[in-house]
């Protein structure tokens, strides 16, 4: 059994909390690579190291004095390896870092080192070999991840060593440049690393027991859910319910390799498994809720629409021509409604509306602002009947007007628009009906 296990900042931004990650590294013997993230916030007040490193490398460019930014980054590592009674001396990698910085090595070389250097760290406390991700992730000219080349040379590499560190959120071009990932990317580098180990397992440790059910900020404690597959886990994120970077599922899901969300200051927990397929009941008919607001819904009139070949097509290209992509189309016989982002649309709100004229010659368009889409996610809404009723039975209970309801033909998930202000009262109308009322 191998297990790649990625920490998360918040795990990994004090000695205490590098302490916890070591005691779950250890307890068992599968978990044989780690991959770090860089040390995050350890109170509401602070900021990330990867920030810091930001911060700093803009003075450095910037032709300021970088030097006390530094030394706050450095005393930031010292006290980790401090309280953690290390004998390591991280005085020459900063040393070099300065240098670099001078000679403006970039944001990506900067904020790199961030996990970089906590990887050292965190190899030396658990007596792991140290393998830099800069040899062994890749990065196109372009600065596009290189999936083939990186899986090539790291599972090789991998094969050489029985326990290593490997950094996340970095790597690099072939003349040696550094490069990272979006923010969030250790996320991937864990997935990367797990797919070339041909992991059982990648554990993902971070500082929530898992996904929720839906937005605790919207419920109070809400349930964790148990598993989830990749498809229903892509319906919630693009609603906005983020623990894991969109990216990190691509590497591992081709593998069959389960992702587990776990959390390290609660490691008897069991969190959440992200998997391809499962035979694997929810505990109740719907897996997750996550939503957004901000959208406009742009509705089309047009007498006998129906019978005009290629009316969609038209509207369509309006939007199309001016780079805006839109959401969810609901129509009548003689009306279509396009659902677009409100921040996007805004600026190109009148160019859009004289294209759709152009193009399309409807009778009237009219714009409806400060809408929210809703998306209620589960496998287990194929089998069951009366989803859809319990939905608006309990919206209307709540007295929550649905202006579009869309639900796709996999069965997966049901949108419902409602406007702004309804959005909350929505989410806990539909999580009560599913959940609380269920226990
Ligand atoms: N340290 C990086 C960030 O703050 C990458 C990561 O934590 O995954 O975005």
């Amino acid at each position: 059994m191998v297990k790649v296990v990625k920490f998360g900042g918040s795990s990994l931004a004090s000695a205490g909390q590098f302490a916890k990650a070591g005691d779950i590294i250890r307890s068992e013997e599968s978990r044989r690579y780690v991959v770090p993230s860089a040390p995050g916030k350890r109170n509401a007040k602070d900021m990330k190291v990867t920030d810091m490193l930001y911060a700093c490398y803009a003075a450095a460019e910037a032709e300021e004095d970088f030097k006390l930014k530094l030394k706050k980054i450095k005393e930031r590592y010292d006290a980790i390896i401090n309280g953690l009674n290390l004998k390591l001396s991280l005085e020459a990698e900063f040393q070099k870092i300065a240098e670099n910085f001078q000679k403006k090595a970039g944001a990506d070389y900067a904020a790199s080192r961030g996990e970089y250097l906590n990887g050292i760290i965190m190899a030396s406390y658990l007596g792991y070999e140290f393998i830099d991700a800069a040899e062994v992730v890749f990065f196109d000219k372009n600065g596009e991840f290189e999936a083939e080349k990186t899986n090539k040379a790291l599972s090789r590499r991998l094969k050489k060593s029985e326990r290593a560190v490997i950094p996340g959120f970095y790597g690099a071009k072939e003349d040696g440049t550094v490069c990272t990932f979006s923010r969030g990317g250790s996320d991937i580098t864990g997935s990367i690393v797990a797919k070339a180990a041909g992991a059982d397992v990648y554990e993902n440790w971070t500082d929530v027991s898992g996904f929720l059910i839906a937005d605790p900020r919207i419920i109070e404690n809400p349930e964790v859910i148990r598993v989830i597959t990749y498809r229903e886990l892509r319906e919630l994120s693009y609603m906005g319910a983020t623990v894991l970077h969109e990216d990190a599922v691509f590497p591992v899901r081709k593998e069959g390799i389960p992702i587990n969300i776990r959390n390290t200051n609660q490691p008897d927990e069991k969190g959440t498994l992200i998997v391809e397929s499962t035979c694997h009941h929810s505990k109740y008919t719907i897996t997750g809720i996550a939503g957004k607001k901000g959208f406009v819904a742009v509705n089309i009139d047009k007498d006998m629409m129906n019978s005009e070949v290629g009316f969609g097509r038209k509207v369509l290209s309006a939007f199309e021509q001016n780079g805006i992509s839109f959401e969810h189309m609901p129509s009548g016989i003689d009306t279509m409604t396009v659902f677009v982002h409100q921040e996007e649309f805004e600026g190109k709100e009148q160019q859009v509306l004289s294209a759709i004229h152009r193009i399309a010659q409807p009778d009237t368009i009219d714009l409806e602002a400060d809408l929210a889409l809703i998306a209620v996610v589960g496998r287990g809404m194929r089998s069951t009947r009366g989803t859809a009723g319990r939905i608006f039975s309990a919206l209307s209970h709540a007295n929550v007007n649905v202006k579009m309801i869309d639900q796709g033909s996999s069965e997966l998930n049901i949108i419902i628009g409602v406007a702004n202000q309804d959005f909350e009262t929505a989410i806990r109308a539909i999580y009560d009906i599913f959940v609380t009322t269920q226990l």
